[in-house]
């Protein structure tokens, strides 16, 4: 292999029209603020695709986490439950109303927020739960629902590597009250920052509306169901601009070959690195849920920190970027002060020791994939 080869974790892509799409918001439609034309063809496009009611497009995923806090009135002191092993937005969107959240283990196959956990962390205080679907592959939905109905919480979806990911034949961000999707340059689908909120029950349609339009009734001004406009209720400026959302209905007619590329990057590393998984080198995890996942992101897990170090600059000498995540949130400095545990974090500290992402982006090709696994495999022949 060259050694100079250069093979970056993500790369941002274009499939089509996205830089046509924006001339034309710009020169056709003149609309670059926010709820436009492409906006509406995104709304229109997954709530075909999700199979849902209503789709708000936001500016980032961390915005529709936030906005569901809001929506949902989570404030100071109600706790709500979420796994550790995430990013920092998941609990950060409820820290910045006061909320605390509680963190609990997860389950060693999907590395999913474990679902018997949860009764154990309820307290009179509980009042929502975010499973976070981790690699796009989908939480016991099943579970959490019905512990959710049991002591009338609301269930926030971290969808936000879940997009075109199904579950029992229902897309993940549908099946919770509300599901958060993320379109950032990492994601499958991108716009650079991005997101969406999904949501089903029309009474939190209304509200949403007016808490994406700055707290205001704009939304039903504009369809001609008011004759002006005014602050109704809290809210904010959740709303991407028009050239956010041409970007993205771009990449949208395009995202069945999106995420079939990814699947099939996916499986090449699976069957390029199954052998050192049969030699007890490397644990792959899930592997035969790919087909109803949507290919976000391949993963190894190492035998142990150290390793998993050595494996990193191995890799880099040969012009290969791969990373580890999380720093889990109940052992950060914010997750200590904000933030309480239920229970023991040993999977969740285990995993975030052992776990290696390897690169993955839309215009990688077989060969970078056989460079990469081939790196991977030359690291454990070596010794
Ligand atoms: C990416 C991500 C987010 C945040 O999405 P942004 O669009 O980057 O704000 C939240 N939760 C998880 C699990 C993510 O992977």
């Amino acid at each position: 292999m060259n050694k100079r080869q250069k093979i970056p974790f993500n790369k941002p892509f274009i499939v089509g029209k996205e830089l046509s799409h924006i001339r034309r918001a710009v020169t056709r439609y003149a609309h670059l603020a926010g709820a436009g034309p492409y906006t509406r063809a995104c709304h229109a496009w997954l709530e075909k695709h999700l199979r849902c009611r209503k789709a708000f497009l936001t500016t980032s995923g961390t915005a529709a986490l936030e906005m569901a806090v809001v929506l949902f009135g989570l404030g100071p002191g109600d706790e709500v439950i979420m796994p550790s092993f995430t990013f920092v937005s998941t609990a950060n969107a409820c820290v910045l109303r006061g909320a605390v959240p509680v963190f609990v283990d997860i389950r060693k196959d999907s590395l999913n927020m474990d679902e018997t956990l949860l009764e154990k962390a309820i307290t009179p205080r509980t009042r929502a739960i975010v499973p976070v679907h981790y690699a796009g592959y989908p939480c016991a939905m099943g579970p959490i629902m019905a512990v959710a109905r049991k002591h009338g919480l609301r269930v926030i979806e971290d969808a936000a590597q879940g997009l075109s990911s199904s579950h029992r034949g229902r897309f993940l961000g549908t099946i919770g009250h509300a599901g958060c999707i993320s379109f950032h340059e990492t994601k499958n689908i991108i716009s650079g920052e991005g997101g969406a909120l999904i949501l089903n029950e029309p009474a939190m349609i209304e509200k949403a509306e007016i808490i994406w339009e700055k707290g205001t009734d704009r939304s039903k001004f504009l369809r001609g169901e008011t004759d002006k406009y005014t602050w109704v209720d809290v809210g904010s400026s959740y709303l991407p601009g028009e050239l956010i959302a041409a970007f993205l209905y771009g990449q949208f007619q395009h995202a069945a070959k999106i995420i079939h590329k990814r699947r099939a990057i996916h499986k090449r590393y699976v069957r390029a690195l199954s052998p050192l998984a049969r030699e007890g080198r490397i644990e792959l995890r899930d592997t035969d849920a790919t087909d109803q996942s949507n290919g976000h992101m391949f993963y190894i897990l190492t035998r142990s920190l150290e390793e998993r170090t050595a494996l990193i600059a191995f890799l880099k000498r040969r012009g290969i970027h791969a990373v580890f995540h999380y720093v889990p949130l109940h052992s950060s400095p914010a997750g200590l002060k904000y933030a309480r545990v239920s229970g023991s974090m040993r999977v969740t500290d285990e995993i975030s020791r052992r776990l290696l992402r390897l690169p993955m982006y839309y215009e990688m090709t077989p060969a970078d994939v056989e460079a990469v696994a081939g790196a991977v495999r030359a690291f454990y022949e070596r010794a």
